[in-house]
């Protein structure tokens, strides 16, 4: 049995990628255990029990649980073999008698399917016409094999969730100016009525992380009480007027990085479908630009 140390480690890392070939062939190949596969040239019955030296912590060399689910999955391929071309697990064989002498001597403790499977195919002996033989199979390759890429996939999701989370916190938010009269408050005579899908649109803008400022030509003060009317003060950062000169080389009207919506089509807008409208590219650029 392979006892890992800091000296033979090396011999458990060759002995792991042998495995990662045999789970790729058998993936990719068959998506389950078949006749033939790539099981390489190790003794599975030497690792499928491997430890850790007693002085050493198994966390800190290899990984142990591929290591002897592999050699297991070794052995499946070995006995799937043996089935194919003889169909029969009296018939003996260095092989089989490697097999029967491990499973009677404690060898798979820990892979006990492994060893449940084992027992019930030399029991029962089974002949190509035995259903329940594929579904066996099929499973400790799910077992092992599938569960061990499916580990991987949700990893490298996570960590795809992970930086994409960071790159959004690194961004500067949207800003966003609100106008206050015919945008989030339409004035019908001396009837005040809120436009709710403008409204709705602010509150998800700012759940999106968007720094809104309200701005009216009633003024700062006129913005801020028509933005608590219909309840969003507490969602902008400032309240302004409108301007009325603006000291500026650049005509609004060339502003690059300005998107003007209105209110009647903003509601299937979000921060993100902004941020896509200001991050298309630019036409070649001018001797000046805007700030
Ligand atoms: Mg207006």
């Amino acid at each position: 049995m392979y006892i890992a140390n800091f000296t033979n480690i090396g011999i458990g890392e060759e002995i792991i990628k042998e495995i990662l070939r045999l789970y790729v062939d058998l993936a990719d190949s068959h998506g389950g255990f078949g006749h033939g596969c790539d099981r390489s040239a190790f003794d599975p019955f030497h690792f499928v029990n491997a430890a850790a030296a007693a002085d050493l912590s198994e966390h800190h060399l290899l990984d142990f649980d591929l290591l002897r689910q592999g050699a297991a999955v070794s052995i499946l391929c070995g006995v799937y073999d043996h089935w194919c071309e003889v169909e029969d697990f009296s018939k003996e064989s260095a092989w089989m008698t490697n097999l029967r002498m491990a499973l009677s001597d404690g060898t798979f403790t820990y892979v006990p399917e492994t060893k449940a499977a084992l027992e019930e195919l030399l029991h029962h002996n089974p002949s190509f016409s035995d259903a329940w033989v594929a579904p066996l199979f099929q499973e400790l390759y799910d077992l092992y094999v599938a569960s061990y890429f499916r580990r991987l996939a949700e990893r490298s999701a996570e960590a795809h969730r992970m930086g994409a989370q960071a790159l959004i916190r690194k961004a500067p938010p949207l800003v966003v100016y609100v106008d206050i009269d015919e945008t989030l408050i339409r004035n019908v005579g001396r009837s005040r009525i809120p436009i709710p899908a403008a409204v709705q649109h602010v509150r998800d803008l700012a759940t999106q992380g968007a720094e809104l400022y309200c701005w009216s030509s009633g003024g700062a003060a006129y913005a801020r009480e028509s933005a608590r009317e219909v309840g969003l003060e507490a969602l902008f950062t400032a309240f302004l007027p409108k301007p009325q000169v603006m000291l500026d080389d650049q005509p609004v009207s060339t502003w690059r990085r300005l998107v003007q919506v209105h209110p009647l089509s903003c509601e299937s807008e979000t921060v993100a479908s902004y941020r896509a409208r200001l991050s298309r590219p630019l036409p070649p650029r001018e001797p000046t630009e805007e700030r």
